[in-house]
């Protein structure tokens, strides 16, 4: 599949990005994609080229790198390295993750930051780009040495955020558990119970309903009108959903509730397979209940199979949703999810399929729905948890819901009409990206030279 070719001005941003961000090829593929994108937006609008509005978007406004040192369990001292990257602040305060896993350095960091001010601008809601994290691995560790390692990371992050200029969340290795550690450190120097500065807080503590399955249910939402399209729904669809962490598990969850069934899911040492559809209880007493493997799924459930290693994609469904980690889904992968008659594949993680692999889906007609627009739905519910938090006020959990149902039918909407008006009819990528610039880019321009 050749690779489509940018125009002059386009090429040489990306050209720019690549020497001044050199090794970072995370974040150098998560701009050319949006810059694939772009071509016919600039032509149509050469204001935005005369404000060097796409170059300035590719520079993040600050980057933050710190010494996190903590002591373990034998009280040896470790040492690892923290990240924030505040990408863009046009649409409202800083918002993004914080991801805690070995493989995370500034080219990472970038790229999720860079996705986040499109994603971020799609839901509507006035929140700008960031995103942050560690190299630190929380598997295997302690609570008390996860603990100490947060109340380290926090000393230096308190500085930099806050409700109205930049508010994490959690991402892969950040849970429920990491937001309160996080949280008490952040409180504990400020003097100040301030909820509205971490997103993805307990339900005691000025945390929303639907927070935890807002990315796996939003994702699925997405997936449930793009089947509307065609007067089809989920009954009777065999659905693969990659990882086993918080969005997998909600994905999986959602899926059942609108009537298919998910056959397989996976972490990073091999996948399940349970033909008569997963145990979402068995497998949340594993995950949820002691961090447990998914291959102890197999073990405990009778016909149901574990490979380890392998790849999750060679099982055969009508739905993909990869929900693990990026670069996830490569291209052998797509011909075979087309071979075996999958039709639509939606990205429930951060950027899980590779640029190849988007063509294959692509040239075979399978919808392909790109992250920053269908887990869009963690951010969207983590901006209602601001809301709640200005206001002083919960929701219920069937009202936050059906504002995340809202949202994603927007979302939806949206990158139709938009791919629409620039000439790409259906197509989700274009829809996403062009919908998401256009919003941050005319804010910058607003905003003037800054
Ligand atoms: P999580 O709860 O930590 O779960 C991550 C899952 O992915 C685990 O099953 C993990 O398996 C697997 N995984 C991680 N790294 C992997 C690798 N290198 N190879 C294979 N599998 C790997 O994280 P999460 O919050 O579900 O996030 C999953 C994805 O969704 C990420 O791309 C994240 O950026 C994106 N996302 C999350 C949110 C959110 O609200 N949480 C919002 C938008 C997007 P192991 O246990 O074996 O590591």
């Amino acid at each position: 599949m050749p690779v489509p070719e940018l125009d002059h001005n386009l090429l040489s941003v990306f050209n720019e990005v690549v020497r001044r961000n050199p090794g970072e090829t995370e974040f150098h593929q998560a701009v050319r994609e949006v810059l694939e994108s772009l071509g016919p937006v600039v032509a149509k609008h050469p204001e935005y080229a005369d404000a060097e509005v796409i170059r300035r978007l590719c520079e993040p406004e600050r980057q933050i790198i710190f010494r996190v040192p903590w002591t373990d369990d034998a009280n040896r001292v470790q040492l690892n390295r923290g990240f924030r990257v505040e990408f863009n602040s046009s649409l409202g305060p800083y918002k993004g993750g914080l991801r805690f896993h070995p493989s995370v350095y500034l080219g990472i960091v970038k790229f999720l930051g860079f996705e986040q001010i499109f994603k971020n601008a799609l839901t509507g809601l006035p929140i700008g780009g960031g995103k942050g994290g560690s190299d630190f691995d929380p598997k295997g560790k302690s609570d008390a040495e996860v603990m100490r390692f947060c109340q380290s990371f926090m000393t230096e992050l308190y500085r930099h955020i806050g409700e109205h200029t930049d508010v994490p969340a959690g991402d892969i290795g950040v849970g429920g558990r990491e937001i309160g550690y996080l949280f008490g450190q952040y409180k504990r120097i400020t003097n100040r119970w301030e909820a509205g500065t971490l997103t993805g807080k307990g339900l005691t503590w000025g945390g929303s309903q639907v927070r935890t399955e807002a990315t796996g249910y939003g994702a699925v939402f997405f997936v449930h009108e793009i089947l509307k399209t065609s007067g089809d729904s989920f009954e009777g669809k065999r659905v693969v959903v990659s990882g086993s962490g918080n969005v997998a598990i909600y994905a999986i969850e959602k899926v059942h509730e609108l009537g298919g069934t998910v056959v397989a899911c996976s972490d990073s040492d091999g996948y399940i397979v349970d033909e008569k559809g997963l145990d979402l209880d068995l497998l949340k007493e594993i995950k949820n209940g002691h961090r447990g493997r998914v291959s102890e799924y197999a073990d405990r459930k009778p016909g149901a199979a574990y490979t380890a290693g392998g790849s999750i994609w060679d099982v055969a469904c009508d739905i993909a949703i990869p929900s693990a980690t990026q670069n996830e889904l490569d291209a052998d992968a797509a011909t075979r999810l087309v071979k075996n008659g999958c039709r639509i594949v939606a990205e429930g993680a951060n950027m899980p399929t590779t640029p190849d692999a988007i063509r294959t889906l692509r040239a075979a007609g399978v919808a392909f729905a790109p992250g920053k627009a269908a887990n869009a739905g963690g951010v969207a519910t983590s901006a209602l948890e601001m809301q709640q938090n200005a206001s002083r006020d919960s929701w219920t959990f069937d009202y936050t819901e059906a504002r995340l149902a809202e949202i994603m039918r927007s979302i939806h909407a949206r990158c139709l009409e938009t791919a629409d008006e620039y000439g790409a009819p259906g197509d989700y990528v274009v829809g996403a990206n062009i919908s998401g610039f256009t919003q941050v880019a005319d804010a910058m321009l607003s905003l003037g030279l800054i």
